[in-house]
């Protein structure tokens, strides 16, 4: 197919577009490419074969009719039989494809020369790839108008990353430049398969599965379960490079009740070599409250650049699409101003308090890319009480309503913004201001003793990590049961912590509760202080302060205890088996999933530090701690890095090591 005439088909897609794309706004282009209809020139067609990137299609039998966005053809339906095969040719995921092909599909992984490959039959099939030819038959065949129909509406239970955007974006961005979306429908598995050189740079096999709602009545839309995802344009060891990053985020928010009004003032900075027209970001488009039955929308209202224009944008199924007034050049900045609303404070499982947390409600390009500083202004209505990750810079009361302000001054992801039934108490202790909201009741003891415990764990870190990256630490009592979170200068923590002695589970959980606050605490330099660029190197985050927690163990209860903990790593290692790298533990799909993740991230992950402290010996393995800390400061960590600098500190190459147990799903056992 497909290189012949995409020259000539996209040099007539721009100058047709010339004359329209100055009075269509970005949510009427989307909507061209989310409705596309059905051209009349069906033919039928006998084996015909197409093969892009690493997805072989043969079209046995059956109608093909193109199909128009607009005027513009973008692509082909086809109404018959056939069937594909796809091809990994990435070692690194073999491992994770072969578990969620095999588990979490009705497929089945095979090997075949140095390809994992799956395969599939359907009968029908929708064909996105502007600018490329539709496949040739014989004329006269009636287009499968009823057949596309329905396939546009199965499709559409999709609610995440909608193909329109990506569509758009490419339009606006790169139209020259190959993309494809092929969606399949009538084998085993419904399954879509894309090869983007624009925006993710990546080419995906993705399953759909039914995702049946809580409630009977509720629609049910499709899951999504990525089977394989190559990088196209870097090694799969190579943490991706954001084109954008967001630099500053100034949130204003406003509750009352479940109602949210939220003003934020964002800063973006281009780090493309070329300039940059359109943005495209995660911003959620609604809020589940109790059930699927209870959806609230998260409206964007408007968006305006510093001086107040309007910024022309397309807000669904979770993305942002934003035209910038000027094309960004490299290096600049860009600040936009973001006005939403709607009743998107539920309180979770009927608490009496309401989060912002990690699903983008501010509008984010997620992990990769963030690095911002923040100042968040947040006023409730009383008797709620406002928290936000941040130094105080102000509290006030004034009439029906408390305000809080907030900052941080380095770069940070993934900030949280509360209000609800709490008493905060504010704790000076050596020199380090502590902000502790206690859920319900104020609780003098509790508030007391975290802080005591708190500064004692950052008090045994801060001689190997170096000094705690934040003045003033904010611990927040959440209404539930054995866990943590750990936010940028900020600790949620469950009510054993509060009240260890109130009933049996806080006593049962209470147990391990200097384990997770030691882990929690480390958190704030892994994870914070240095942050991870990608799901592959998560690791830099929860096996380090994995490890570190381990450590704190070791300092107050001895060798034994700490020998034990390392046992249950290798022990949580083995019991994930090989289903996944550690690299790939967020990719595991199916039943066994959640504990095959924590095997990996909790089990084989700290206990890789366990043999490197071994093999380094006490001194030099915490020197590795500390320089990786001050070398990383306020950066991204990886594998590469921690591989190199293990190097530099020993004189020996972890290369191996890092194939190995890392990159690989070989158990490594602890020296001797
Ligand atoms: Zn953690």
């Amino acid at each position: 197919m497909i290189t012949s005439n995409r020259f000539l088909l996209v040099g007539s897609l721009i100058f047709g577009l010339s004359g329209v794309a100055r009075a269509e706004t970005l949510s009427a282009q989307v909507d061209r490419y989310a409705h596309p209809t059905l051209g009349k020139d069906a033919v039928t067609v006998a084996n015909v074969t197409l093969q892009v990137g690493h997805i072989k299609v043969t079209l046995a039998k059956g109608v093909v009719a193109p199909v128009l966005a607009g005027t513009e053809t973008i692509g082909f339906f086809f109404d018959g039989e056939g069937k594909w095969t796809y091809a990994s040719d990435t070692p690194e995921e073999w491992p994770v494809m072969r578990h969620d092909a095999d588990r979490a599909t009705r497929w089945k992984a095979r090997d075949e020369g140095k390809s994992l490959l799956v395969s599939d039959a359907f009968d029908d099939l929708l064909w996105l790839a502007p600018g490329e030819k539709v496949p040739a038959g014989t004329a006269g065949a009636a287009p499968p108008e009823h057949a596309f129909r329905k396939h546009l509406e199965t499709f559409a239970r999709r609610k995440s990353d909608g193909v329109a955007q990506r569509l758009a974006y490419r339009e606006r961005m790169a139209p020259a430049a190959p993309f494809s979306w092929v969606e399949l429908s009538g084998g085993k598995q419904e399954a879509i398969w894309f090869r983007d050189e624009i925006e993710s740079h990546a080419e995906d096999l993705i399953a759909l599965k039914k995702l049946e709602f809580d409630s009977a009545n509720a629609p049910w839309e499709w899951a999504v379960e990525t089977i394989s995802d190559q990088p196209i344009g870097r090694g799969f060891r190579e943490p991706p490079r954001p084109d954008v990053v967001l630099t500053r985020v100034e949130p204003e928010i406003e509750a009352e009740k479940e109602h949210a009004k939220i003003r934020v003032t964002e800063t973006w900075e281009s780090a493309a070599k070329e300039p940059i027209s359109t943005l495209h970001v995660n911003l959620r488009s609604r809020v589940f409250a109790d059930s699927a039955l209870d959806i609230r929308k998260n409206e964007l209202l408007k968006v305006e650049t510093s001086d107040g224009h309007a910024v022309d944008f397309d807000h669904r199924d979770g993305r942002l699409l934003l035209a910038l007034p000027k094309p960004l050049a490299p290096g600049q900045p860009v600040t936009l101003r973001f006005d939403m609303e709607g009743d998107v404070l539920p309180p979770p499982s009927h608490d009496s308090y309401w989060l912002l947390g990690f699903d983008s409600w501010y509008p984010s390009p997620g992990l990769n890319g963030s690095a911002f500083t923040w100042r968040c202004t947040v006023r409730v209505r009383k008797p709620f009480v406002p928290i936000a990750s941040g130094t105080v810079v102000s509290r006030k009361e004034e009439k029906d309503w408390n305000t809080l302000t907030t900052e941080l001054d380095h770069p940070i992801f993934l900030p949280v913004v509360l209000g609800g039934s709490y008493h905060v108490e504010d704790v000076v202790k050596d020199g380090r201001t502590y902000h502790v909201a206690s859920y319900a009741y104020v609780n003098h003891r509790a508030t007391e003793h975290l802080v005591t415990l708190s500064s004692q764990i950052i008090k045994f870190y801060e001689p190997f990590l170096g000094p705690f990256p934040w003045k003033e630490f904010t611990i927040v009592e959440i209404n539930s049961y054995g866990f943590g979170i750990a936010p940028p200068a900020t600790m949620f923590i469950t009510r054993e912590a509060f009240s260890p002695h109130e009933d049996d589970l806080t006593k049962m959980f209470s147990r391990s509760l200097t384990a997770r606050f030691a882990h929690e605490i480390a958190h704030q330099w892994w994870g914070h202080q240095i942050k991870w660029p990608d799901d592959e190197e998560e690791w830099m985050s929860e096996s380090f302060a994995e490890y570190c927690s381990a450590l704190q163990v070791r300092a107050e209860k001895g060798n034994g205890a700490y020998n034990q903990v390392v046992r249950d790593w290798e022990g949580r290692m083995k019991d994930s088996g090989i289903s996944a790298t550690l690299p790939t533990a967020n990719r595991l799909e199916g039943e066994t999933a959640f504990r095959d993740r924590m095997g990996l991230l909790y089990g084989r992950g700290p206990f890789l530090l366990a043999i490197l402290h071994k093999e380094l010996g006490e001194e030099k393995f915490l020197t590795f701690l500390k320089t990786f800390q001050s070398n990383r400061k306020w950066q991204t960590g990886s594998s590469a890095l921690t591989a190199s600098l293990l190097h530099y500190l020993t004189g020996k190459s972890y290369a191996d090591f890092f194939d190995r147990y890392f990159w690989g799903t070989e158990y490594p056992k602890l020296p001797k």
